[in-house]
């Protein structure tokens, strides 16, 4: 088993969810693939989270408008067609939080959905599994703690009663569900969380985390054009990288992946034979010159 992890940048438009399709078909084993909202979708959604607490109904409307263009013409590009309704809310009975938790997840649900979809047009069997019912967490809405014994035999069992000859599960990063169903977010960035946290119960080979640049680099390449590959990394110099601030994986992705010694592969999506970065337990520091301020 192994688990790859597509944020919103390799899936922003309908030529990164093909490519997503190029790179899963070639892995054979078991493959569980979990998938961000599409581009900048979240932020988008945040907006909306805003303006139904405002009760700035036209703006609800405006943004989410262009939500809906967007996926829809995704679709229309992969030849597809799904209804993208948006959630119903009840803005009055709900915290802040609580709302935020129920639109923000629409992001994640519907990549997911247009990325299944469109594998199964394209002849790549897979099944859709919703995080809501199977990542169990409590109801710290925003900043959900999950529950990872739950959530394991969940998953396990979802694995194993599986249709003969499925090998490919499409799932939601940065969300899971309280135990009356509500859907709940793990924090900004979360899906990598998400992705270490269904390798560990899972026991997988490894995560892969496909992102649109070629691994972990010295700096980040947007201000430092010197920016270099580093190859290999152990966990513990790329916790400390996650928490210096650098944008690479988010910091709670490393420790699920310590309790079972599981290698974290950080790939370009753009080139997926290149090696990117290895991060696991190397018994020593590699790192000694890196550039991530803040
Ligand atoms: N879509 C969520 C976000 O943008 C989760 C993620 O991308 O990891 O924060
Ligand atoms: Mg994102």
């Amino acid at each position: 088993m192994k688990v790859y992890k597509f944020g919103g940048a390799s899936v922003k438009d309908a030529d990164g969810i093909r490519n997503l399709k190029q790179i899963v078909s070639e892995q054979k084993g078991d493959l569980v693939v979990v998938v961000s909202a599409m581009g900048k979708t979240t932020n988008a959604l945040e907006r909306v989270v805003n303006a139904l607490w405002l009760r700035e109904y036209e703006q609800v409307e405006r943004e989410w408008q262009s939500i809906n263009n967007y996926h829809q013409s995704v679709c229309r590009e992969l030849n597809i067609s799904l209804p993208l309704e948006m959630p119903e809310t009840d803005v009055s009975s709900q915290s802040y939080d609580e709302l935020y938790d129920q639109v923000v997840s629409w992001g994640e649900i519907f990549s997911t959905r247009i990325v299944s979809r469109y594998l199964s047009l394209v002849g790549v069997d897979n099944e859709w599994k919703d995080m809501t019912e199977l990542l169990l967490t409590d109801d710290t809405f925003r900043q959900a703690h999950v529950d990872i014994a739950v959530s394991g035999r969940r998953w396990r069992k979802a694995i194993m009663s599986a249709e003969i000859g499925t090998h490919l599960w499409i799932t939601q990063g940065f969300i899971g569900g309280t135990n009356d169903g509500r859907r709940t977010t793990l924090g900004r960035e979360g899906s990598d969380y998400s992705a270490a946290l269904l390798a560990n119960m899972l026991h997988a080979d490894s995560v892969t985390i496909w992102k649109d640049v070629p691994g972990v680099l010295t700096a980040d390449p947007r201000k430092d054009r010197s920016a270099t590959l580093i190859k290999e990394l152990d966990y513990s110099d790329a916790t400390r990288l996650a928490e210096s601030g650098a944008q690479i994986i988010h910091k709670k992705t490393i420790e699920p992946l310590i309790e079972k010694d599981i290698p974290l592969y950080v790939k370009p999506f753009a080139n997926p034979q290149a090696a990117g970065t290895v991060i696991h337990s190397t018994k020593q520091r590699l790192l000694t010159q890196v550039n991530w301020g803040k």
